[in-house]
């Protein structure tokens, strides 16, 4: 083959091997069945609900239960979540609230289809409810009642605290809230979106102060996550906490009871947004 020929030859082999493996992930990201996983207990009042690609969780409380975002919308997706809440021993029925963190659809893309199966009231902050309502248009879900910044909702006997940490969507929401081992207790810390999406200095700043104020909260030795990759560098993702989890023998720690790891966590995501903050100034 004549050199230019031969180059451009390869050339639109490699567009089309990139091409098609991205198409590749987008079909994985909408297909159940690649995504689908069992689901399972991490604390006495805390259940992993939730796919691959993005977490889901239930709070058991003794009023009911509080769900922790909805995944998207795609086909077969609410119909596994009910299944992964059914399958850990929870009726789906007993949700009383549900709670969207964030305003990227992974996380509430499936909160409409989601409110004809249960009988919930649904919540965001005031910001992601205006972004969904926008992304959604008429197939918006109803919007019952805004997650005030500092704000909280007790339900039997737990009570889950909310604060905005905005940054990666306009109304993020995280969650303070205790988990329980075998009856002891731990504060639990569930940041919403935690991966900056913003080059306005201002909301970078934000961004920090918010992470700032959180390392300062005494007494978290859980960190509760929405991908299964956020944590510590050198930390345990979440499947391997939980192959670990399974494996623990008795009294040995809670591999999910790490306060270190989350003090690290945060020391690395505050540093790595001071980088950011420098690059765009
Ligand atoms: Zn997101």
């Amino acid at each position: 083959m004549h050199q230019k020929t031969c180059r451009a030859f390869l050339l639109s082999v490699f567009i089309f091997l990139t091409s098609t493996s991205s198409i590749s992930q987008q079909n994985q990201r909408r297909d159940i069945s690649y995504q689908a996983l069992e689901p399972f207990q991490i604390f006495d009042n805390l259940y992993f609900v939730g796919i691959k690609a993005v977490a889901s969780y239930v709070i058991k409380t003794t009023e009911g239960l509080v769900l922790i975002d909805t995944l998207d919308g795609f086909d077969g997706f609410t119909d596994r979540l009910l299944r992964n809440i059914h399958s850990v021993g929870l009726d789906p029925n007993d949700i009383k609230y549900v709670l969207i963190l964030q305003s990227h659809r992974d996380h509430y893309g499936g909160a409409r289809q989601l409110q004809m199966h249960i009988d919930a009231l649904f919540g965001a902050s005031q910001e992601d409810w205006e972004v969904i309502a926008k992304n959604l248009g008429e197939d918006t879900p109803r919007m019952d009642i805004v997650l005030e910044d500092g704000g909280s909702i007790t339900l039997g006997d737990t009570t889950i605290h909310f604060e905005h940490t905005p940054g990666h969507t306009l109304g993020t929401t995280s969650l303070r809230f205790s988990v329980f081992d075998e009856g002891r207790e731990h504060l639990a810390y569930f940041h919403g979106g935690s991966a900056l999406r913003t080059d306005d200095p201002e909301k970078i700043q934000i961004f920090i102060d918010d992470l700032e104020r959180i390392r300062q909260i005494p007494d978290i030795e859980v960190q509760i996550i929405n991908h299964h990759d956020i944590h510590a560098s050198g930390a345990d993702d979440l499947f391997t906490r939980a192959e670990r989890l399974k494996n623990r023998s008795q009294g040995a720690p809670h591999p999910w009871v790490a306060p270190s790891e989350f003090q690290q966590w945060l020391n690395e995501l505050i540093a790595d947004s001071y980088e950011r903050l420098r690059q765009v100034q």
